[in-house]
């Protein structure tokens, strides 16, 4: 289930009737960032660059009165890949979700470099964290705009650099208003591996330390396939990186594989350690992919 921008959908209605120009733009952008239904704290500060240390630290958490996880922890170092993987509304989701803040926890903490999410601004919090998620979200304004939504004043040198990165340039330089193209409902419309491919430009330009990644399930053109799954790997070299993977080519590539079920982390290791441990990992390996 794609979770990441499912509060973003109870915004898009509101959005439509927005002013249009960069007044409305701003506005877009405070409105991405900042959920109504979670607070920063009236003393909440700027959390500032950081490296990218995260750790759970006894976390309960559920969406309504059913328990999600009850004390539930794990560290993620600096600069490690790793990817969630397990039965279909096991969590894995909601776990990358509950980073960004998308979510309160019912209990325990989260901490970046040591830092409690909840003693920082939301908008700080997220200027640190890029997220991909299944179903990439436009708005009905120009590439220029829709990449440039990760860091407002950047030069059109920066954008086809981010654009040349996510293997996106040649497609945009062959439009006859290149940067200046509408996109969306009433422009051009992107194919969905174009989209992601926007999405994961937006994130190089803006250049956090944290990656959340929400895989597709989906299945794209092999070429495509190949260009987005090139991007990735670039865009989470140098970067704590949390997947909800479900393609074996990231799963084998992670530092780490954790296997959520049942409400727990059940196994976490290298593909190899999993396999050779004959356990949990080693049979929904087999379902899914088949081999070894
Ligand atoms: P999948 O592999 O199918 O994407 P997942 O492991 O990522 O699954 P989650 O999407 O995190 O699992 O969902 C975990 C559980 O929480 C599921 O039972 C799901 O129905 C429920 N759930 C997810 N989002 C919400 C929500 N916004 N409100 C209420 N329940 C939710």
């Amino acid at each position: 289930v794609n979770l990441f921008f499912r509060p973003i959908d109870k915004i898009t209605s509101v959005l439509e009737s927005y002013p249009k120009g960069i007044a409305g733009f701003r506005r877009f952008t405070e409105l991405i960032d900042t959920r109504p239904d979670i607070a920063d704290r009236p003393n909440a500060r700027e959390l500032g660059d950081v490296k990218g240390e995260i750790a759970y630290n006894n976390i309960r958490f559920g969406y309504g009165n059913d328990r999600l996880f009850d004390d539930l922890s794990f560290e993620i170092k600096a600069g490690e890949t790793v990817a969630f993987v397990g039965p279909s509304g096991a969590g894995k989701t909601t776990l990358c979700s509950l980073l960004p803040r998308f979510y309160e926890l019912d209990g325990g903490t989260i901490t970046i470099d040591g830092v409690d999410i909840r003693d920082v601004t939301q908008q700080s919090l997220r200027a640190q964290i890029g997220i991909v998620a299944q179903d990439v979200f436009l708005f009905g304004g120009t590439i220029r705009e829709n990449i440039a939504y990760g860091k407002l004043d950047a030069s059109d040198d920066e954008i086809m650099e981010a654009l040349k990165r996510a293997a996106l340039n040649t497609y945009v330089l062959s439009l006859p208003e290149g940067l200046d193209t509408v996109v969306g409902e009433r422009g051009v419309k992107l194919s969905g591996g174009q989209k992601q491919r926007l999405a994961i430009a937006r994130i190089f330009l803006k250049n956090p330390p944290i990656l959340v990644l929400d895989e597709a399930t989906s299945a794209l053109d092999t070429a495509t396939e190949v260009a987005i799954q090139n991007a990735l790997n670039e865009l989470s070299k140098g970067r704590t990186t949390l997947v909800v993977a479900h393609r074996l080519a990231t799963i084998r590539n992670a530092d780490r594989i954790m296997v959520v079920s049942n409400n727990r982390i059940i196994e976490q290791g290298s593909h190899e350690e999993l396999l050779a441990k004959k356990g949990a990992y080693a049979e929904l390996h087999f379902a899914q992919f088949g081999t070894g």
